[in-house]
């Protein structure tokens, strides 16, 4: 026997309830992105490299070691993409979407980074993604996170989810508090780490997230960013803070809170779980103003976030798979035949689903549709088929009534109503099948 194929290390296979948590992250992100007006955009998976490395910095952990890069066959070096906003500016400029004015921008899917796979971790993932581009005003923050504090709730995470949030001033504020802190650390030298003495030359502020427990201590009494604030910079973030409050949208002021790139302007944010151990940023973004400009674009006022989807799939309870609404279980090949053809009929009329358990003896079958999980099991044997009926059988009552093939529509609808109680959480106040045909078989007539 040859050894079994293995997964790539750092991927995942989800099936049945981690399939269906999945599922209903990217659901829900759908939806409230259409509540809040945030389109659709599609983008390629993979990118030049050069896209990535310039827009995200060679200096931070991503380019410099987690990027999944490679020659194609005609010798250019292209990168599975490692997050959506790289590419999405690339396709702004590409395709002068300026011409749109604002554009509110949502997308999902895979990413890719070489990273030490570990609970919450992976080296395929998948974000969810929403940027405004061409979003000039303090209130666009807000909207932005607005969208994101929504998507928690409707998740039902947002209990266990706080939002954290900085600013990082204007170019001015936030290169008076580069110097600062440069100047600052140097002092300090002697008490970092040596990753972050390494950080001093290449990327100061990155100093400032440190995990290191003496990085920490130096961290603390680091200058922060109110000292620097220009009144331009000081007033975009007041405004930010005053748009959240109106909007009832908790947060807490993380001074520590950066994002390393020169073209981060003004507000950053992240909102973090202790549910996930060290992996507790579940959705994180700010605002890029300079992105696209240093990029090869006009200059283009920008803000976003991206969320894991696996970690917020991991904080998701109650959502199991969705069983199966009908169990056919014919009693020969012939009635087979004719139940498959009123299925379809169902599945295709009243959106009913349904599975066909034809196989091993009549109590193997019925125990199978038992273990499925339908609502109503729909029994055709000889006697069945010549009377032109399908004996249902309500799975949770255990009454068995007899329904003409003609009335199949009272299938859908039993089914139809059903699912709209259990919505509202009186799935219990649903009739036994039986007696519900019963009452509008005769209303019908
Ligand atoms: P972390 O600090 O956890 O490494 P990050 O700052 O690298 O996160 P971002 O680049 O801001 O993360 O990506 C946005 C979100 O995508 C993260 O908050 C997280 O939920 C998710 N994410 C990032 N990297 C991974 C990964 N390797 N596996 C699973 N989810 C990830
Ligand atoms: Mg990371």
């Amino acid at each position: 026997m040859s050894k079994k194929p293995a997964a790539i290390r750092g991927t995942n296979d989800f099936v049945k309830d981690e399939a269906a948590r999945f599922d209903h992250v990217v659901d829900t992100f759908r939806r409230v992105a259409r509540q809040f007006n945030f389109r659709p955009v599609h983008i390629p998976v993979f990118e030049q490299t050069s896209v990535f490395a310039r827009s995200l910095g060679e200096t931070t952990d991503v380019v410099s070691k987690e990027m999944y890069t490679f020659e194609d066959r005609s010798g250019d070096s292209v990168t599975l993409r490692p997050e959506f906003t790289a590419g999405i500016a690339r396709a702004y400029i590409s395709n002068g979407w300026q011409q749109h004015g604002l554009m509110k921008l949502s997308a999902w899917g895979p990413c890719f980074r070489y990273e030490r796979p570990q609970k919450g971790r992976f080296r395929q993932f998948h974000q969810l993604d929403a940027e405004m581009l061409g979003a000039g005003e303090p209130m666009h923050d807000v909207e932005l996170l607005a969208f994101g504090q929504q998507l928690l709730e409707d998740l039902g995470v947002a209990g266990n989810v706080s939002l954290q949030l900085n600013t990082l001033g204007d170019p001015d504020s936030r290169a008076a508090w580069q110097a600062a802190l440069l100047a600052y650390f140097r002092r300090h030298e002697d008490a970092l780490s040596a990753d972050s003495r390494e950080r001093l030359e290449r990327n100061p502020l990155r100093i400032l997230d440190s995990k290191d427990e003496g990085d920490r201590r130096v961290v603390a009494e680091a200058p922060i960013i109110d000292e620097f604030l220009t009144d331009d910079a000081k007033g975009w973030f007041d405004r930010v803070q005053g748009g959240l409050s109106v909007a009832r949208i908790d947060f807490e002021r993380n001074m520590r809170l950066v994002r390393g790139l020169d073209y981060y302007r003004h507000t950053a944010f992240e909102f973090v779980t202790d549910a996930l151990g060290a992996q507790g940023t579940v959705l994180a973004g700010g605002r890029y103003d300079g992105l696209v400009e240093a990029m090869g674009g006009a200059p283009t006022p920008a803000i976003g976030w991206a969320a894991g989807i696996e970690r917020l799939a991991m904080l998701v309870d109650g959502v199991n798979e969705d069983p199966i609404d009908v169990a056919l279980v014919p009693m020969n090949e012939a009635a087979e035949h004719v139940g498959l053809s009123l299925l379809n009929a169902l599945r295709s009329g009243g959106g009913v689903s349904g599975e066909t358990f034809a196989r091993g003896n009549m109590k193997k079958r019925m125990q199978r549709a038992d273990a499925s999980g339908a609502a109503l099991a729909l029994v055709i044997g000889e006697s069945e088929l010549q009377k032109k009926a399908v004996q249902v059988k309500d799975m949770s009552e255990g009454d068995q009534t007899s329904v003409a093939f003609g009335d199949l529509g009272f299938i859908g609808g039993y089914l139809a109503e059903r699912r709209l109680r259990v919505m509202e959480g009186e799935g219990e106040s649903m009739p036994a099948f039986s007696a519900w045909f019963a009452a509008n078989k005769v209303r019908s007539k």
